[in-house]
C-alpha cells in the first residue's frame, strides 16, 4: 500500500490519517524502520480503503484547473470567474473577474501561480510587518513557495516560507498561517505552551485551524 507522506517525531505510536483527497498520511515514532512502518500500513489496509471510499462521498474528487471561460478560481476566501480579455498587460488581474489576456493564455497556469506568488508575498509581508512591530519577533527572508501541502514552515534561520495558494483563504485563515509560523520563532514544536502562545496572538485560531483542515485541499489549482 502507497504511503503518501511520513511525519517522524519522539512520538511511541503510530497513527494513520487519510487526508481530503486520499492522501495516506503516517505518523511515526523517529526510530520507526521503513519496514516496520509498511508493515503497521498493511495490517491496517482494510481500515484506509474504508475510509477512503468514505472520504470520497464527502469530498468529491477536484478536478484540475482547465483555464477556461467562466471557471471559479480563488481569492481571500472568494471565488471569480476566468474571463478572457484582449489586453496584454498585465497578463492577469482581478477586477471583480480573473482577466486573463488571451495571449496569455496558453501558460495560463504559470501566470496564475506567478499572481498568486506576488500577491501571497505583498500580504504576509504587511501582516509580518504587523505583528513583528508589535510583538518584536526577528523575522529573518519571506518565500513563497509551491508546497503542496504544507502552508507554512519556519526554518532554523529564522526565515518564514509561505505556500503560493495561500491567499487563496480567507484573510482570518492567512493571519492564522502567518501568526502560527511566528509563534515557531519562538517555539520549534507543537506543545501545549505552543498552542498557547498562539492563542495569545490570536484568541480565535481553533476556528482557523478548523477552517483549514476541513477546506485547504479546495485551495489548489491542481
Ligand atoms: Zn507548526
Amino acid at each position: 500500500m502507497k504511503i503518501d507522506e511520513i511525519i517522524r517525531s519522539n512520538r511511541k505510536t503510530f497513527a494513520l490519517e487519510i487526508k481530503p483527497g486520499g492522501r495516506l498520511v503516517v505518523r511515526a515514532p523517529g526510530k520507526a524502520t521503513a519496514e516496520q512502518i509498511q508493515s503497521v500500513v498493511e495490517s491496517k489496509s482494510e481500515w484506509v480503503n474504508h475510509t477512503r471510499a468514505r472520504l470520497a462521498k464527502h469530498y468529491p474528487a477536484q478536478d484540475p484547473k482547465t483555464f477556461k471561460p467562466g471557471e471559479l478560481f480563488w481569492y481571500l476566501g472568494e471565488q471569480y470567474p476566468l474571463r478572457l480579455t484582449d489586453s496584454h498587460r498585465p497578463p492577469l488581474e482581478l477586477d471583480g473577474a480573473f482577466l486573463l489576456s488571451k495571449s496569455a493564455h496558453n501558460r495560463a497556469k504559470e501566470v496564475f501561480i506567478e499572481w498568486y506568488r506576488e500577491e501571497t508575498r505583498a500580504i504576509t509581508q504587511r501582516l509580518i510587518n504587523q505583528y513583528a512591530k508589535q510583538n518584536r519577533f526577528k523575522v529573518g527572508q519571506v518565500r513563497i513557495t509551491s508546497a503542496r501541502t504544507r502552508w507554512g514552515s519556519c526554518s532554523s534561520k529564522n526565515n518564514l516560507n509561505f505556500t503560493y495558494r495561500l491567499c487563496m483563504a480567507p484573510i482570518s485563515i492567512v493571519e492564522y498561517v502567518v501568526l502560527h509560523e511566528l509563534a515557531h520563532l519562538r517555539m520549534r514544536n507543537h506543545s501545549k505552551a505552543f498552542w498557547a502562545s498562539v492563542a495569545v496572538l490570536k484568541p480565535d485560531y481553533k476556528k482557523d485551524k478548523a477552517w483549514l483542515k476541513k477546506n485547504g485541499f479546495l485551495l489548489t489549482l491542481d
